[in-house]
């Protein structure tokens, strides 16, 4: 760690705004350090004050208001792949959060970090896609709310300098009469459990509950290229079609063209290509097991 950083250990929102406001120097926000302290050991970054955001209490949350399910940002993935709304409402973010690392990483890192983080493979990412996740920001300006998807593509995260990631909050999707909600997350990486993904997806699917064919998909990759992105073709074509082994062939035809989409002439373009199919199918046993035919 860079010797010459100054240290604040701010309990509060306001202490933070305080903090910032006394502060002209360059500034870095510390929340499970799993990212930034090898940026500080490695020398890559060296801000003059570091403001820890582990001891705020008011960004460590998971609750529903309204209809929509917020999280502080400083809340671990531990805490996230524990929490049974989350579970129950948004089981892809769940799913993500359970594999991200190991234990010890999950029991320090961090939602905001992984946002903030912005890398391709983040695998909260997808999943904050799928969901149509919302993120506010608290900056000099105040605080401003913008749509996960729009902050993917304002590149590295969107994010200013001194700007604070307070909340992410999503619609609940929950099943009613008529139809039925299903999400997951699969990923595939180059070790088991301290790993980045090398490719991950989640996605979600709002099923007719009468006849069983999908009203409405969001199904999102990373780690292909810059950012994570939906795949709205995808999405399109899902419409009113049922699961089954023939849409599995189908779909795994389309992933193959979005990696080739997405990377041509990448090195790992070929890996991909077979890879995104494995984790389509993984994703689609998950979710449909009875329309892919499992213990048959
Ligand atoms: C061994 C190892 C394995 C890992 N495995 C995975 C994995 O499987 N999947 C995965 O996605 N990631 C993985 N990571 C990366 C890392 O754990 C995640 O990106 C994590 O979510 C970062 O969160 P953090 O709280 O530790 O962030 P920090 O390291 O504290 O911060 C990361 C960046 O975000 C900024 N920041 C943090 N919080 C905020 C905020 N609230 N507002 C604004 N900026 C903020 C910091 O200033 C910094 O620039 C791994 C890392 C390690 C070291």
């Amino acid at each position: 760690m860079s010797p010459k950083s100054k240290f604040a250990c701010p309990i509060s929102i306001a202490e933070v705004k305080e903090t910032l406001f006394r502060i002209q120097d360059e500034v870095a926000f510390i929340s499970g350090g799993t990212d930034l302290v090898i940026q500080l050991n490695s020398g890559q970054i060296k801000p003059a004050w570091l403001i820890d955001l582990s001891q705020i209490p008011e960004l460590n949350y998971i609750k529903e208001v309204e209809g929509r399910l917020r999280i502080g940002s400083a809340t671990t993935f531990t805490q996230i792949s524990e929490n049974s709304l989350i579970g129950e409402k948004a089981r892809c973010l769940g799913q993500a959060a359970a594999q991200v690392g190991s234990t010890q990483i999950r029991n320090r890192a961090t939602l905001g970090g992984n946002i903030a983080k912005a890398s391709p493979a983040g695998d909260s990412l997808p999943a904050l896609l799928a969901l149509e996740a919302w993120v506010s920001i608290l900056g000099s300006q105040g605080l401003r709310r913008v749509s996960f998807a729009q902050l993917l593509t304002e590149n590295a995260a969107g994010l200013q300098a001194k700007e604070l990631i307070t909340e992410i909050d999503f619609p609940v999707w929950e099943s009613q009469v008529e139809t039925q909600i299903v999400s997951g997350f699969a990923k595939v990486g180059s070790r088991t459990t301290v790993t980045i993904a090398r490719l991950n997806m989640a996605g979600s699917f709002e099923i007719d509950s009468r006849n069983g064919r999908i009203r409405g998909a969001r199904w999102a990759v990373g780690a292909l290229g810059q950012t994570p992105f939906r795949l709205e073709g995808l999405e399109l074509e899902l419409q009113g079609k049922t699961v089954n082994q023939d849409l599995a062939r189908e779909i795994a035809d389309r992933l193959t063209k979005a990696v080739d989409r997405a990377i041509p002439g990448r090195y790992s373009q070929e890996y991909k290509r077979q890879a995104i199919q494995g984790l389509g199918y993984d994703l689609l046993y998950d979710l449909f097991p009875e329309q892919m035919g499992v213990g048959r």
